[in-house]
């Protein structure tokens, strides 16, 4: 990871020399892209205030703090390949190897697959509005603290299923009789707990959605970090917070559960990236909560060394 950054940090000032020498002032910002650096994790680039990005086809201008930050997806290639354009036109590249995911694969048979699914006309009326209040919320952005503080694990027990196994469903619908196939992608990271566990903000942020009754989902709140990054709870019993509420990290947002459509008692945690620049949401990806949490201890670390060298003579 350390080779990694440092071969970012190098593409980035080798390409700031080169348009030193095309009569680019001196002095200039130097870039950078550090983060999780894995599949299904986050970069987070910092470079000059106003510099745009680009990945891909995804474009990010950096604000006054200088920071954007992209999800990496599940399937993402390595090297990640970024260009960015100072204010003043300098333009320079980074790359960034990324390491790769093996989330398990399986195929499982004798499902009834419409299980789980809405049916009756009610439940097809609950999904529904669900789906709109949740497109709703994820349509918000709020400035937040972003990554800058790390994330904590937000409620305590044992992590029940990672994020990003993939499974095939082979059956047949008690409903009609066809044979089906559904194939889903874990996209949470679950935490075992017995209902009534509190559940903390794992950074803090603005609370775009607390609805005590979304149909596949349960009591569910969804969290703003800042720079795109939202975190969804779901399966809840009791919510202690509403739309608009500011939560710092750590602060209590309610219970775990087993409501909406669960196996059992435990907390689907999951964290979204968007981009802030881009008009439509259809982009958008879940990330792997789990690298979050090892990104904190990155940060936690770098504050320790600071308040080392702050108490030196
Ligand atoms: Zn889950």
């Amino acid at each position: 990871m350390v080779q990694d950054l440092l071969f970012g940090l190098f593409m980035a000032w080798s390409g700031l020399w080169v348009g030193e020498a095309a009569g680019v002032p001196a002095g200039a910002t130097p870039a950078s892209c550090h983060g999780a650096l894995s599949q299904g994790g986050l970069l987070v680039c910092d470079g000059p205030a106003g510099a745009t990005w680009q990945m891909s086809s995804e474009t990010q201008t950096a604000g006054v703090d200088g920071r954007v930050l992209f999800g990496l997806a599940r399937g993402a290639a390595s090297p990640v390949e970024l260009q960015y354009e100072t204010a003043a036109g300098l333009s320079s590249q980074i790359r960034v190897e990324i390491a790769d995911r093996h989330d398990e694969f399986r195929v499982i048979e004798g499902l009834e697959c419409d299980k789980v699914d809405a049916r009756t006309p009610e439940q097809i009326e609950h999904a529904g509005r669900s789906w709109v209040t949740k497109q709703a919320a994820f349509e918000s952005f709020f400035e937040g603290p972003g990554v800058s503080e790390g994330f904590i694990v937000p409620a305590t027990g044992p992590p029940s299923s990672p994020f990003g196994p993939e499974r095939k469903y082979i059956g047949m619908s008690a409903e009609t009789g066809e044979p089906c196939e559904k194939v889903s992608v874990h996209q949470g990271y679950d935490i075992a707990a017995p209902v009534g566990t509190p559940i903390h903000a794992p950074a803090g942020g603005t609370v775009i959605l607390a609805d005590p009754d979304l149909y596949y989902e349960g009591g569910s709140v969804f969290l703003d970090h800042g720079q795109g990054l939202v975190s969804v709870f779901m399966h809840m019993s009791a919510l202690d917070v509403a739309v608009g509420d500011v939560v710092a990290q750590g602060d209590t947002l309610g219970e775990t559960g087993n409501t909406g459509r669960t196996t059992g008692p435990h907390l689907h945690w999951s964290v979204k990236w968007r981009n802030p620049d881009r008009a439509g949401r259809e982009g958008d990806f879940y990330i792997d909560p789990a690298l979050l949490l090892a990104l904190e201890a990155e940060v936690s670390t770098t504050e320790t060394s600071a308040q080392t060298d702050a108490s030196a003579p």
